[in-house]
């Protein structure tokens, strides 16, 4: 398999039913729902069907391309998949990961945003194609590619008035006015477009008539457009968004979730919309440990999205898909922002946004250098002049973005993707699972039986995942049920018994090994005393949402 690839919308289908066809045993494929323009939203289920279903195991949900322009996030998803099920059978701890949970994929929740931005002529916007917020074209200047050559570059018009110069470091860079700097040539720039309504002086630059951000249309602290742009008219009003999140809520398997989206290189973590200090602590203090894991496993720094990647200090993001599985449901999200362009040019621990904003100008050489030695001749293109139909001579040039800054270049998306894979896989091994510490079955004389169970919980999550989970309810206490057969009856003790929830590791996070003892709080104990032939056959389930189910036969005896 070939990963310094992006996959159109026609690749994605065929690979993902070609894997259904080589793994049948791993995989089941189901489209999901379907897109604005009715375009498939495919679901690839990875675990062993031979272990059981999917629906009784716990699981962990991954996703990419919510965003139109972030397609490195889906050939990431792929990524995981495929290493996931062609390492069946020969990696131990895939093998048991497969066998004992579930991933839920979704390579591509906006197939139609990506259509675009894969496009011959691409075009970038935000999430989905609907027009939004209003059906008219706003008036100003629309990016686009106005001279056909496939690319979306900017444009530099000379203005006395202008911000920018010509670097004195390169000279295809652009460097910034400084406050104090009178008395150069100085350039406006404007990205490449056109002008809807022009006047002949005034150019406002307009707001994309596809307005819509998806990762701001989940119900959590959703906010109207006033207060959120791109917010959609109400939560999970888009055919995409509604369709996750009708297939999560039947869901509640999902203990946590990796959403992949570009760039910055970093795993953001809950909340965007209020300081870790209004979290719980228990759960902070989980979710800073599975992000230094992360961060071990991948290199990018695990930030809170309020305190270090706010778009501006000043604004919150509403909305977003990562705090609506944390807080509605309890399930740890995470979103990872994947590949890094200054990193890449040896930039190192910038501030995510901040950088934007303000930084040396050596910086920009930096990576310009680094483009020219890795990007290919497209990376940034050199200016050169164009007729603009209502600007005159211009010229255009610049970073043509979508493969430097917002996606890898082609020969970096593998290893950036494969930077990914262990930590999705250190995702599973903390997933809380059932298992049966002992089972004892003692006759009592008179065809009296006591049965005693004791469930473990195994995992380091507990079988509500976080305390956030435990607040909303959003998972029942584990349950275990006996079916009885004709002639057995109960004695002492109740068919359906509710055992409550079990604890996992993940509340004994303490490494001081003097403070470190516990208790056996992943454990719980039931007692019945049955009456009946021998050799009876009783059938027992114990249930959880989270931590999966648990069949088995008790044989009076
Ligand atoms: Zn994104």
């Amino acid at each position: 398999m070939e990963f310094n690839h992006y996959f159109n919308n026609q690749e994605l289908k065929s690979i993902l039913h070609e894997w259904i066809q080589t793994y049948p045993k791993l995989t089941t494929l189901i489209q999901i729902g379907e897109s604005y323009e009715k375009r498939p939203i495919w679901l690839l289920t990875i675990t062993n069907k031979d272990t059981g279903p999917d629906n009784e195991k716990p699981a962990i949900w991954l996703d990419g391309n919510i965003h139109a322009t972030e397609i490195a996030g889906t050939t990431t998803t792929l990524y995981i998949a495929y290493n996931l099920l062609s390492k069946y059978g020969n990696d131990p701890h895939i093998t048991q990961l497969l066998d004992t949970s579930v991933y839920y994929i979704v390579p591509r929740v906006n197939p139609d945003g990506s259509e675009l931005a894969m496009a011959a002529n691409p075009r970038y916007i935000r999430s989905g194609v609907r027009l939004y917020p209003w059906e008219d074209k706003d008036e100003g200047l629309h990016q686009q590619d106005v001279d056909g050559d496939g690319r979306i570059l900017q444009m530099r018009i000379l203005d006395p008035n202008g911000d920018w110069k010509i670097s004195s470091l390169d000279k295809r860079l652009m460097e910034k006015r400084q406050p104090d700097d009178y008395g150069n040539t100085y350039y406006r720039l404007l990205p490449e477009g056109l002008i809807d309504d022009f006047d002949g002086y005034q150019i406002k630059l307009a707001r994309t008539p596809e307005g819509l951000d998806f990762n701001r249309n989940f119900p959590y602290e959703w906010k109207s457009e006033a207060d959120q742009q791109g917010a959609g008219p109400y939560p999970t009003s888009e055919a995409e968004t509604k369709t996750l999140a009708e297939f999560i809520t039947k869901h509640l398997n999902i203990n946590a979730i990796m959403t992949y989206h570009t760039f910055s290189g970093v795993i953001l973590r809950s909340y965007s919309t209020k300081p870790d200090d209004e979290m719980d602590i228990e759960d902070l203090w989980v979710y800073k440990k599975i992000g230094s894991i992360g961060t071990q496993l991948t290199g990018y720094r695990c930030v809170s999205t309020f305190h270090d990647f706010k778009s501006h200090p000043k604004d919150l993001t509403y909305g977003a898909f990562d705090d609506w599985m944390f807080d509605h449901f309890g399930a740890y999200a995470f979103t990872i922002e994947l590949w890094d362009l200054p990193t890449m040019a040896g930039i190192k621990d910038r501030k995510f946004i901040e950088w934007f904003r303000e930084h040396p100008h050596e910086d920009d050489l930096k990576i310009i250098q680094w483009a020219d030695a890795n990007a290919g001749k497209d990376a940034y293109v050199d200016w050169y002049s164009y007729d603009h139909p209502q600007l005159g001579k211009v010229e255009l040039g610049g970073w043509n973005n979508m493969f430097t800054w917002r996606n890898p270049p082609l020969d970096f998306i593998e290893k950036e993707a494969a930077r990914n894979l262990p930590f999705a896989i250190s995702m599973g091994d903390l997933l809380p699972h059932l298992s049966i510490h002992s089972l004892k079955v003692t006759p009592l004389g008179n065809n009296d039986y006591k049965v005693n169970l004791v469930i473990e919980n195994t995992g380091f999550f507990p079988t509500y995942t976080s305390q956030q989970g435990k607040k909303r309810q959003s998972t029942r206490p584990v349950r275990a049920d006996l079916e009885l057969p004709d002639g057995v009856i109960i004695i002492n003790g109740k068919r359906r018994v509710e055992l409550g929830h079990l604890e996992g590791r993940n509340n004994k996070l303490d490494v001081t090994a003097i403070w470190g003892a516990a208790s056996t709080d992943n454990r719980t104990r039931v007692e019945w005393v049955l009456h009946g032939p021998p050799d009876s056959v009783v059938k027992l389930s114990v249930q959880s949402e989270r931590a999966g189910s648990l069949r088995r036969e008790i044989i009076l005896k």
